[in-house]
């Protein structure tokens, strides 16, 4: 195995200030900002084609039959957080590294904004998104 150091740091606020002016600015946590707003995240970059894996979270409805008790079963939407394993190109998990990057900003800020200190937002880590950016980056680290 062989580390590819495509980020060099899996720092969130760190990462986050990879794209934007300011982390404290709501312009650019909100992709408001003209002079952020398409910001690349300045990826360390080697081989942009090697094939890799990672996992991904992901929100789906699903449909299930749920039987009730001397009743009839029925169909119903259930909404579950499901880890789904993703395989592409460093390339495509870049794309989405940037995507999951970018919807975390605002996210970042308002819990920022919310408690006002950075230890509370580690303990706050835990929305999806987070959690996602959070693999993304290691998945980036680690991948083969
Ligand atoms: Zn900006």
């Amino acid at each position: 195995m062989k580390r590819e150091h495509v980020i060099n740091t899996d720092h969130l606020e760190e990462l986050v200030a990879c794209i934007s002016c300011s982390v404290t600015d709501k312009a650019c946590m909100y992709n408001e900002c003209v002079s952020c707003k398409h910001k690349q995240f300045p990826f360390e970059l080697h081989d942009c084609n090697a094939q890799t894996t990672w996992t991904q979270w992901k929100t789906v409805t699903e449909e299930r039959n749920i039987k009730k008790t001397g009743e009839q079963s029925e169909l119903k939407k259930v909404t579950v957080v499901m880890k789904e394993i993703q395989s592409g190109s460093i390339y495509d998990l870049m794309t989405e590294f940037e995507q999951q990057l970018q919807k975390f900003k605002a996210h970042y800020f308002n819990i920022r904004h919310q408690f006002g200190a950075y230890r509370q937002l580690r303990k706050d880590m835990k929305s999806n998104e987070a959690l996602a950016c959070r693999l993304c980056c290691q998945a980036i680290q680690c991948s083969v």
